[in-house]
């Protein structure tokens, strides 16, 4: 049951990043959010993933993760930006469905964690949400420049958040010797989330407290993990 509960975590932060949004992205605080996201969920697939994930044995899933999510992201432009006046963003319907598989795959990550180990569930749920806070905040900001109602921003934001659940519920149909696969899937996609997106975009000009919060991101998974004993 717990797989099923930690994936509307994220569907509810998202849905409160809706609920809160004004209309203006605060440059610096996201910037620094973001690099504390890059931290968490670069660690995330470094001590948590990439070792749960069998990684001797399923690299070929590491790699299919990472490539999978590059060419996605950079298809679909769908990044956590922190920045105002991002000339690449707009949404589409393939930058849609970027953000639906995006979903689909952190649902079915935590449901598959969650159901090896409930703290590696709680894990992996806490680096989903705070990769995809920022992520929620940009789409909301490009709603609000489309002149979107706020009614409309909230029902793109429940449709996209309820992947995380469709995501967990298919775990239900994949077989427990699978999971180490799956896992190892996640962490190359984590991998590229947390350096090749997130990092690069908390660095865009050089700041030494993107450096620390980058560093306490790393601290935070750390301590997660000592704290679990996994
Ligand atoms: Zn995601």
């Amino acid at each position: 049951m717990w797989y099923l509960i930690f994936s509307f975590i994220p569907f509810i932060s998202d849905m409160a990043v809706g609920l809160l949004y004004r209309g203006r992205l605060r440059k610096v605080s996201t910037r620094y959010f973001v690099a504390l996201s890059a931290g968490i969920v670069t660690a995330a697939a470094l001590i948590e993933l990439i070792p749960e994930g069998v990684v001797e044995e399923n690299y070929t899933y590491l790699l299919l993760g990472f490539i999978l999510f590059y060419v996605v992201e950079k298809l679909t432009m769908l990044h956590a930006c922190g920045e105002e006046e991002c000339e690449v963003h707009q949404l589409t319907p393939l930058s849609v469905f970027g953000m639906a598989l995006d979903n689909v795959v952190d649902g079915l990550g935590i449901a598959v964690a969650a159901n090896i180990n409930i703290w590696l569930g709680l894990m992996l749920t806490i680096a989903v949400v705070v990769h995809e806070v920022p992520q929620a905040f940009t789409s909301s900001y490009i709603l609000k420049q489309l002149m979107k109602p706020h009614t409309y921003i909230m029902m793109v934001l429940a449709l996209a958040g309820i992947m995380y659940p469709v995501g967990a519920l298919i775990s239900i149909y994949i077989p427990q010797s699978i999971y180490p696969k799956i896992i190892a899937f996640v962490g190359g996609v984590f991998l590229y989330v947390g350096t090749g997106d997130l990092l690069l975009e908390a660095h865009r000009r050089f700041n030494i407290n993107v450096v620390i919060s980058v560093l306490t991101g790393i601290l935070i998974s750390l301590v997660l993990k000592f704290l679990g004993g996994i």
